[in-house]
């Protein structure tokens, strides 16, 4: 899937901008008024009129290595040139989420996951699914650009997501300097870690494997989704007493650390849940946008947990 990356309109805004806020100084706003039209005037004094495309530029600009050829952050509703009147970050734009969206009088949401139910918002199979068209209908009646930041986020030169997460475990100071997703701690048992990532991050309730008094030193964490494979190989090249992750599938990594178990390692696998892992990344990108998109709200509204445990 393309990027739709088209770097020179933000350009030539940019010295729109430098060059009608020169002509400010020089002539002041009153003159202004007489040339140019009321937007141009607002957003010269005031510097705080964005696009959907400047904003997602802006982002992507401080990626190594982008715009990428193949990613998954495309507008999923809406379109570049729409005036931002306020965004929300998220995990999933949900219709819940539309809603407060469009209370808050904000038209631009940047989800982090898919907002049509599989990775690559493929919809050419939901055509017809009423729940599909209720939730484009409520995006394209409110003129609301939903844009993905999943694989930009992620590659910041320290991923933004496990930034976002870290800070909010307040575990900076444990992490390994050879491996980012890996924490050194004085020993404690893994019913206090496991107390202490809930009320941490806000979690009710977690799905583990292990021995609650088994003493816990290394943890490797993996917020989101990576995958079985990705799981197993790190937890044999960083052998952690417990992995935190997001979310596995049952018959992957679960059962790897059934069996390790089994062997006679004393592993212990956490599962926060998918969007719990992941929701501070969210939380991230709206510090980020408050500091680089002066005059712009941007709200964080968290997604919640879609299943509830009985
Ligand atoms: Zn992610």
């Amino acid at each position: 899937m393309k990027f739709p990356h088209n770097p020179i309109p933000f350009r030539d805004d940019l010295n729109r901008r430098s060059f009608m806020s020169t002509l400010t100084k020089a002539l002041g706003s009153t003159v202004l008024l007489t040339t140019a039209g009321a937007s141009d005037v607002y957003s010269i004094q005031y510097g705080n009129e964005w696009t959907v495309g400047q904003v997602m530029d802006l982002f992507i600009k401080e990626v190594p290595g982008a715009p990428f050829g193949q990613t998954v952050d495309t507008l999923k509703s809406g379109d570049r040139n729409i005036r931002v009147t306020g965004i929300v970050t998220t995990m999933f734009a949900t219709v819940e989420v539309i809603r407060k969206a469009i209370d808050l009088n904000a038209n631009f949401i940047i989800a982090h996951e898919p907002t049509f139910y599989n990775h690559l918002d493929d919809t050419s199979w939901l055509a017809d699914d009423p729940v599909f068209l209720f939730k484009s209908d409520l995006l394209k009646k409110n003129n609301i650009a939903v844009w993905r930041n999943h694989d930009y986020i992620h590659r910041l030169t320290s991923d933004g997501v496990r930034a976002g997460v870290v800070r909010q475990l307040q575990w900076e100071k444990f992490v390994d300097a050879g491996n980012p997703n890996v924490f050194g701690f004085p020993p404690l048992s893994l019913a206090t870690l496991i107390e202490q990532v809930k009320r941490r991050l806000g979690i009710p309730t977690v799905r583990y494997i292990g021995d609650l008094s088994k003493s816990c030193k290394k943890i490797l964490l993996m917020p989101g989704a990576s995958g079985g494979r990705n799981q197993i190989t790190a937890i044999g090249r960083e052998k952690p007493d417990v992995v935190l992750c997001g979310e596995v599938s049952e018959w992957e990594t679960a059962e790897y650390v059934r069996d390790a178990r089994a062997k006679g390692h004393d592993l212990a696998l956490v599962v926060l849940g998918h969007v719990a892992s992941e929701e501070p990344g969210s939380a991230f990108l709206a510090g980020w946008l408050k500091e680089k998109v002066p005059g712009v709200d941007a709200t964080h509204i968290p997604a919640g947990n879609s299943l509830m445990f009985a």
